[in-house]
């Protein structure tokens, strides 16, 4: 894939395969109300098409991230990507999880923090590994990165649930907006059943949350 850091992506999965497939086809220069709506509309999609895969998948718990990169002008041009949390038997997952270090190298600095999992397991960690070259994809006056806007949104595949980034994402996103001085937001709600941020689990559920309608953004 020309925006990741060497140019090359293996696939060692299903999902990597959709995230392949998906990068050569989401059309550019969309809004994000109807980024989020595909993105929500395929996931439905996926998750109805895999639905007794999903029932038995409680060891791997899939999680989908939609990342738009958007010029904040209303003629601004924008880009969307998706991606998965590594959901692999562990030989493989650890192949994913090099493969995404060797492209996202800001990765070896984002602490552990105390995560159940390792880092790079995260569906962010795919999709975040464009946006460094998304700098030479765009237009020169799109790499004023200044004004450039990327946002987040994770759903988990099993029920749609938005899911807020975890510490180590978090983390990530911080070291990327200041090495390549852009904002980064996520759209994923707050909690809003007990104050402040709770970590989202990966392997249970927790409560239903529900999100806006983004329009014409
Ligand atoms: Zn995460």
């Amino acid at each position: 894939m020309s925006t990741l850091s060497d140019g090359t992506y293996q696939i060692h999965t299903f999902f990597g395969a959709i995230h392949a497939i998906l990068y050569s086809c989401i059309l550019p220069n969309q809004s994000l109300g109807e980024y989020v709506q595909l993105f929500t509309l395929f996931t439905a999609l996926l998750r109805a098409s895999l639905k007794d895969y999903l029932r038995t998948e409680n060891e791997f718990h899939t999680k989908i991230n939609l990342l738009v990169c958007q010029e904040p002008t209303v003629a601004g041009q924008s880009k969307a990507i998706i991606g998965f949390s590594a959901s692999a038997p562990k030989n493989i997952k650890e192949r994913i999880l090099e493969d995404r270090r060797s492209h996202l190298q800001i990765l070896n600095e984002v602490g552990h923090h105390e995560c159940p999992w390792p880092v790079g397991n995260c569906a962010e960690d795919e999709t975040f590994a464009h946006l460094q070259k998304w700098r030479d994809v765009f237009p020169k006056q799109m790499n004023q990165l200044h004004g450039m806007i990327a946002v987040s949104l994770t759903l988990d595949l099993a029920d749609m649930r938005p899911c807020q980034a975890c510490r180590q994402c978090r983390n990530l996103m911080f070291k990327l907006r200041k090495q390549l001085t852009m904002t980064i937001l996520d759209l994923a709600p707050p909690k809003t059943d007990g104050g402040g941020t709770k970590m989202r689990s990966e392997g249970n559920s927790s409560t239903r949350r529900s999100y806006g309608t983004f329009q014409g953004m």
